[in-house]
């Protein structure tokens, strides 16, 4: 196999817990068991979550239980134009579209729908701007109204052709467009998602290996057409199990998930809370 590489790309938005620990464990196993590089990213476009604290403490962390980078970290919110010139490029291949909606809009109308579309995650956006006219886009966009960017996934399916992704546990999957429907790419006070930053850091940390909890297996499917049509390389994919506690709720989903932090100050040593996730996992 050639040199391969693989990342742990957490969000500073909080102390690192047992769930995350798990899935750093999983990418830096996975490459330190083919001799390859285990990378660091931070997922921090959203910078109303984000506190600065937070990098450092997950970085000792890491460092501490031996889960360990070439650094230097990666930030997302450095990359700014590298999401735009990407979203510039979905643009010209006429796969993306502005969307004025606002969130009460689109709930208003997915319940005045009597078959409204759903997916993993619940309601799909119902398609309201999908066929605004160029003119009525500029109108809006000139009356001062900001839109978000969508993905057509029916446009972005007719350019790729059918498409699929091999992951290590779920093996091989045909994808399926319209699983999450049309998604935005770029939010409104942001100007990308994480649908868009991790596919154009993917390809520019040069991951071979993507590892991520199952919880974004749909994402991979939207994944897969972004990376069609940006001409960026296929990646191979590990969507692990998320760790969960005696009751099954997900670590993550716990106000009180065990943040490695706690634990190390009440006295645990790394082997310790890698033992702990044998444990649980
Ligand atoms: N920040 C995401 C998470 O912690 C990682 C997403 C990804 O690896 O693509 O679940």
């Amino acid at each position: 196999m050639p040199p391969i590489a693989t990342r742990f790309a957490p969000s500073p938005t909080g102390y690192l817990h047992l769930g995350h620990v798990f899935a750093a464990k999983v990418a830096r196993d996975l490459a330190r068991d083919h001799s390859g590089t285990f990378l660091l990213r931070f997922e921090d476009i959203d910078h109303t979550r984000v506190r600065e604290e937070y990098y450092a403490a997950i970085e000792e962390d890491l460092a501490w239980l031996g889960l360990e980078w070439p650094g230097p970290s990666l930030r997302q919110s450095d990359r700014a134009q590298a999401y735009a010139g990407a979203l510039e490029s979905l643009r010209e291949a006429g796969v993306v579209y502005p969307c004025f909606c606002t969130r009460r809009e689109i709930e208003e109308e997915v319940s005045s729908m009597s078959r409204a579309p759903h997916g993993p995650e619940g309601a799909l956006y119902p398609g309201t701007c999908r066929h605004l006219t160029d003119d009525e886009q500029e109108r809006r966009i000139r009356s001062g109204r900001q839109p978000a960017w969508r993905l057509d996934v029916a446009k972005a399916a007719e350019i790729t052709g059918s498409l699929a992704f091999t992951d290590m546990i779920h093996g091989k999957q045909a994808v399926d467009p319209a699983l999450l429907g049309d998604v935005v790419l770029a939010r409104k006070d942001i100007g990308t998602s994480y649908h868009l930053a991790v596919v154009v850091d993917d390809a520019f940390q040069d991951i071979t290996h993507v590892t991520r909890g199952e919880d974004l297996l749909p994402s991979t499917h939207i994944h897969r057409q972004l990376q069609a049509i940006l001409e960026l390389p296929e990646p191979t994919y590990l969507h692990h199990r998320l760790v969960t506690d005696e009751n099954g709720v997900r670590l993550a989903k716990r106000h009180d998930a065990l943040s490695v932090r706690q634990l190390r100050e009440g006295g645990s040593s790394p082997d310790q809370i890698l033992g702990m996730l044998e444990a649980r996992a």
